[in-house]
Order: structure tokens, then C-alpha cells, then sequence
């Protein structure tokens, strides 16, 4: 890991944060595929006034910094992350209801887990955001990479964010100013979601439920959810699924090290057992340069990969 704090930065950083900074932490455990170095600095915010203070006081000493949901789109290299990495953790993580004239909005903090998102609707009857049932991210990072399933996507529901800018201000951004795209967000570089808000509606409670039930049993169905991952690996291209192309280029099942190229999804790759990050970008490399060989397609990344390169 690249280190970047000097020793007098790092008595600021515990001083602005009473000490809720760890250094020198393991990311594996905070990542879906269960891989992945040392944060050199790994904080996770009390509060929106304390994370302001943090990010501008990083961008004054020009201190790197990255963001961290669940960490269930992310690959980080088993070089670690040398700088700051800044997870929402249970902290803002609050969620309420609007009512407004001829509306609802479900307001959260991007800390909140996409299933707190679901037991909230459910407990209160709000319609719209059903089809996030099972995806195993926080609302900052739903928003962030524009997760979607089924046919939808979560920038279809947003109804504005507030962000924490590199100089520590916070703005809220109204949803139409927002352009979301395939599985992103257009932000400015270094913005930090903290809060979300999405339209929903009233409805039934076991209506809600049920809905939540069979996209969670439709998941089961077709997902290889027995070992750690990050879900789809390559964005579909269009008119086509990056699943099946890579099973057409006979890969489907393949190994390197402790990571497989899933047998039951081809667009999935699994962590069977102590997969090292290089496992997982052998078999990225491969899968790409094989589709595109056989079917002349260009593979684009959906996870993200963060860290140093060794
Ligand atoms: C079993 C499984 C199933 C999945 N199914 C789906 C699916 O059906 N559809 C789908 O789209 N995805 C799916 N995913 C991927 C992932 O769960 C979602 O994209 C999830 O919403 C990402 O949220 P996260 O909190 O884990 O983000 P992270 O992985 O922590 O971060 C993702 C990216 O967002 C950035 N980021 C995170 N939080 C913030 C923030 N507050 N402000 C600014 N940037 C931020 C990070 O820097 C990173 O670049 C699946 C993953 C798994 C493991």
C-alpha cells in the first residue's frame, strides 16, 4: 500500500473524527467477494457536519480518499488502499417518510442497507422500490452505480440526493439535474452521496411483502448465492447478455486460484475459498480477451476495482 497520511495528519484525522478512525485495517471483511488489502485509514462518518469537516480537511492536505458502501460492487487489490477510505457504516443511516401534496418520498441516508429500505416499505406500506429486494448494497452506493434488476433501476425512483463536496459544503441536487446512465451516476469527481430520496407510493402491506418475496425467490432461483461475490462482474452490452457470451467462449466453470468463473451464472465470478484479487482480475482479463476474440464484443466493467497496484 502506498502510504499517504504523514504522523501529524493522522493526530488531525483522530482529533476531527474522536478517534472513530482505525489504521492499517483489513477491507476483506468489508467487501462482498471477501477480498482485498489494508485501508491505511478506514473511517466511517458519526454524522453529514463531521464528514464535511473530514473531507475538506483531506482535500487542504490533498489526502486521497475513496468511498465505501456494503462493498458489494467493489474488488479491492490486495495491495490495499493507501489514503482514506470512508464506509457507511449504521451511522447515517435514518429513514423517513414525506408526505407531500400528491406524493411520497422515502428519504434515507446512504449508510442505509437496500433491506432496511425494504423492511421500511413493507412495515409501511410504500410501493415503487420492490425490485431492490436481495441486492445486498447501501443506498449511497445503489445510487451511486445506479443499481438496478427486473427492468428497473433505482436513478428511475430518485427523487434527489445531498451530497458532501471535496471543499466540505453541502448541496442537494433535485433528481431531474441527475443524469443516471447504465449502472452509474454522473457526480462531480470526489461528491459523496449522504442522503437519498425516491418516489413511492401507498399500497397494501402484504401487496409489498409479496412483491419482496418473489424477487427475493427469483434471485434464489438463478443466482449463484452460496459463495462470496459481487454479483455481475461486466455490464450487459446492448442487445446481448455478458453471461452468455462468456459461456459461449468456454469459460463457463473456469478457475484461477481461489476464484471461478460461476458455473451457474457466467457473469459471476466467485471467491471459493481464499481468491487473492489477481485471481479474480486473471479470470476479468481472460473473459474479456476470449469474448472478444469469439463474439468481437468489448466487455465493460460493472463492479469497480480500487486500491493499489502492487
Ligand atoms: C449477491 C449480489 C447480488 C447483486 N445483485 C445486483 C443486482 O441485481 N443489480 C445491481 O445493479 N447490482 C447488484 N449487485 C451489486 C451491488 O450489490 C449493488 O450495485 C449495490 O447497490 C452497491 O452498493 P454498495 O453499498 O455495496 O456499494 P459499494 O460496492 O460499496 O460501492 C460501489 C461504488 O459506489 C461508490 N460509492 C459507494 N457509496 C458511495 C457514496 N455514499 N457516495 C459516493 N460514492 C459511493 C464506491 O466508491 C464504488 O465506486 C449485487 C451484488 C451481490 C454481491
Amino acid at each position: 500500500m502506498i502510504k499517504r497520511f504523514t504522523e501529524e495528519q493522522i493526530e488531525r484525522l483522530k482529533s476531527l473524527t474522536g478517534g472513530s478512525v482505525s489504521f492499517g485495517v483489513s477491507l476483506s471483511s468489508f467487501t462482498s467477494f471477501k477480498v482485498g488489502g489494508r485501508a491505511e485509514a478506514l473511517y466511517e462518518p458519526k454524522d453529514i457536519e463531521e464528514l464535511s469537516m473530514v473531507i475538506s480537511f483531506a482535500n487542504v492536505a490533498s489526502l486521497p480518499y475513496v468511498v465505501i458502501g456494503r462493498g458489494s460492487n467493489i474488488l479491492v487489490r490486495d495491495a490495499g488502499i493507501g489514503g482514506l477510505v470512508i464506509r457507511f457504516g449504521r451511522k447515517i443511516a435514518g429513514l423517513r417518510l414525506e408526505e407531500k401534496v400528491n406524493r411520497h418520498e422515502l428519504i434515507c441516508g446512504a449508510g442505509a442497507q437496500l433491506k432496511d429500505l425494504m423492511r421500511f416499505c413493507a412495515d409501511e406500506g410504500l410501493s415503487g422500490l420492490e425490485f431492490l429486494a436481495g441486492i445486498p448494497g447501501s443506498a449511497g452506493g445503489a445510487i451511486s452505480v445506479n443499481t438496478g434488476a427486473f427492468g428497473s433501476d433505482i436513478g428511475g425512483k430518485v427523487t434527489g440526493i445531498k451530497v458532501v463536496k471535496p471543499d466540505g459544503s453541502v448541496e442537494a441536487i433535485e433528481g431531474r439535474d441527475l443524469h443516471f446512465g447504465y449502472r452509474e451516476l454522473s457526480l462531480g469527481r470526489g461528491w459523496i452521496v449522504v442522503e437519498g430520496a425516491f418516489a413511492v407510493e401507498r399500497a397494501e402491506k402484504e401487496d409489498v411483502r409479496g412483491r419482496i418475496k418473489d424477487f427475493i425467490r427469483k434471485r434464489n432461483e438463478k443466482q449463484p448465492l452460496d459463495a462470496p461475490s459481487a454479483g455481475s462482474i461486466f455490464k450487459n452490452p446492448p442487445g446481448d447478455y455478458a453471461g452468455r457470451l462468456i459461456e459461449a467462449a468456454g469459460l463457463k466453470g473456469m478457475q484461477r486460484g481461489g476464484a471461478r468463473i460461476s458455473p451457474v451464472h457466467a457473469n459471476w465470478i466467485v471467491n471459493i475459498g481464499g481468491a487473492g484479487s489477481d485471481d479474480i482480475i486473471g479470470l476479468i482479463n481472460t473473459a474479456r480477451e476470449r469474448v472478444k476474440e469469439v463474439s468481437g464484443i468489448e466487455l465493460e466493467l460493472e463492479i469497480r476495482i480500487l486500491g493499489d497496484e502492487s
